[in-house]
C-alpha cells in the first residue's frame, strides 16, 4: 500500500476571490443614539449569479442589527418560485434582500421593509429562519389556537426540511436584488415599481 508519498508540492492557499471586509466602528447608532454601532461591508461572488454587497449594522449598546444584500450589477426586478421536492433541494442557493416578499403558501409570508433583514442563505436556511418566527408565536402566543397552529406549521416546515413534504417558496423583489438560484427555479420579470402615469 505505497500512500506515502510524500513529495507533494505545498501550495498556498490562494487567497480569496477578492473577497475584502470593511469595517467602522464607532457610529451614531440610529436607534439609541450612542457611538456604539459597527457597520461592516463585504463582497461576495455567488456562483451563477455574481457578486453581491452584504452589509449589517450591529449596535454593542442596545443590541440594534441589521443586514442586507445589494447586487453589484443592477438586475431587473423578478419573482422567483421553486417547488422544494426533496431534501437536495435544500442546499439551493437564495439571496434575499430587505425588500423582498418571500411567500410559502399555507406557510408563511416574509413582508418586506425597515424590519426585513436581507441575506445569503440556502432553501434550508431560509426554512429554519420561518421556523424560527414559528417557534416564537408557539412559545409565546396566548391564544391556544395560535399555538396549536404553529405546532403544526414547525412539522410541515421539518418534513419539507427531510424531504417529505414538498412546498412552494416566492421570492418577489422590486429592486432585483434577490434571488433564488437552480435550473428548477420559474423566473417571471415584476413590472418595477413605476407610479402610474395615467
Ligand atoms: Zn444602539
Amino acid at each position: 500500500m505505497g500512500k506515502g508519498n510524500k513529495d507533494a508540492v505545498s501550495v498556498g492557499n490562494s487567497v480569496g476571490n477578492g473577497a475584502k471586509v470593511d469595517v467602522v466602528t464607532g457610529e451614531l447608532c440610529p436607534v439609541c443614539s450612542q457611538k456604539s454601532l459597527a457597520l461592516s461591508e463585504r463582497e461576495q461572488e455567488i456562483p451563477y449569479f455574481g457578486k453581491v454587497l452584504i452589509f449589517s449594522m450591529t449596535c454593542n449598546g442596545c443590541k440594534f442589527h441589521k443586514a442586507d444584500v445589494e447586487c453589484v450589477e443592477e438586475r431587473e426586478p423578478a419573482r422567483y418560485s421553486i417547488e422544494v421536492s426533496g431534501s437536495e433541494d435544500m442546499a439551493i442557493r437564495v439571496v434575499k434582500s430587505g425588500q423582498a416578499s418571500v411567500k410559502i403558501p399555507y406557510v408563511a409570508d416574509i413582508e418586506p421593509g425597515e424590519a426585513s433583514n436581507g441575506y445569503v442563505t440556502n432553501i434550508e436556511g431560509l426554512l429554519q429562519r420561518v421556523k424560527h418566527q414559528v417557534e416564537v408565536i408557539r412559545d409565546t402566543d396566548e391564544d391556544d389556537a395560535a399555538v396549536q397552529k404553529a405546532k403544526s406549521l414547525i412539522k410541515k416546515i421539518n418534513r419539507c426540511v427531510w424531504g417529505e413534504e414538498k412546498l412552494k417558496i416566492i421570492i418577489e423583489d422590486a429592486t432585483g436584488n434577490s434571488a433564488i438560484i437552480s435550473d428548477k427555479v420559474v423566473v417571471q420579470k415584476l413590472a418595477g415599481k413605476v407610479k402610474s402615469a395615467q
